[in-house]
């Protein structure tokens, strides 16, 4: 297996060629290491590379590298949560990218003793299969959030749809910024929606064009258990 360092001086090239490209700081760029794939020994030497956020998308998953290595990293929960499951992981997180409910949201609300910074998923490809608001739901989903104190909306967050089309995926991120701007501008307090959530393995060159702040990367960072970078 490559070593995570060799794979991350990858990816900070790639980031580097796409901040150019874009006109960006390449600072404004955070990458969180999707370490759901791999052991904590793997996780271990990402962590060494210098990767400060990690994340994960399961309760089991997270919980296990949490205890491992607690407030060594910041953590960010990226997949689906269920409700019951909130006070699990509440007093651990530092960002939740999941957020794509009314319930959700209430539940966070009340197990929560501090504010915590969550991303709006959003299904901006209108695919059946996938997790978030609708784009044209999203303001009104983030206006609704406002009496719950402990909910602020730092973001929206997406996953482009599974296709070869380069353009298709562009126009997604491009749709996401689009929301996030509109957000951004209500000046809400409770939603200053300043970050952009997006790009993975195999698309965050682009998502960076489009404007990312935070990428979520996996197998081409730690590799993984079918596919070892
Ligand atoms: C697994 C996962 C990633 C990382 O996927 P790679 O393609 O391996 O980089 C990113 N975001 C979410 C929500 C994931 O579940």
């Amino acid at each position: 297996m490559v070593l995570v360092a060799e794979n991350l001086t990858k990816i900070q090239s790639t980031i580097q060629t796409a901040c150019d490209k874009s006109k960006r700081d390449q600072n404004e760029v955070t990458i969180i290491g999707v370490t759901k794939y791999v052991t904590i020994e793997r996780t271990e030497e990402a962590i060494q590379a210098t990767i400060e956020n990690l994340g994960e998308n399961r309760l089991e998953g997270f919980q296990e590298k949490y205890n491992h290595f607690k407030d060594r990293v910041k953590w960010h929960f990226i997949g689906t949560l269920q409700s019951r499951k909130v006070k699990d992981v509440i007093d651990k997180v530092d960002f939740i990218h999941s957020l794509d409910r009314k319930s959700l949201a209430k539940e966070i609300d009340k197990r929560s003793a501090r504010p915590i910074d969550c991303f709006i998923q959003v299904n901006v490809s209108g695919e059946q299969s996938k997790h978030g608001i609708a784009l044209d739901d999203v303001e009104s989903f983030t206006s609704s959030l406002r009496s719950y104190s402990n909910i602020r909306v730092v973001g929206l967050m997406t996953m482009a749809p599974h296709t070869d089309d380069d353009e298709v995926i562009r126009q997604t991120f491009q749709s996401l910024r689009e929301k996030r701007d509109q957000i951004r501008n209500k000046n809400e307090p409770h939603a200053p929606c300043s970050f952009l959530s997006m790009g993975m393995s195999n698309d965050y060159g682009i998502a960076i064009e489009e404007g990312a702040t935070h990428i979520r990367i996996g197998s081409k960072l730690v590799g993984s258990k079918t596919s070892e970078v």
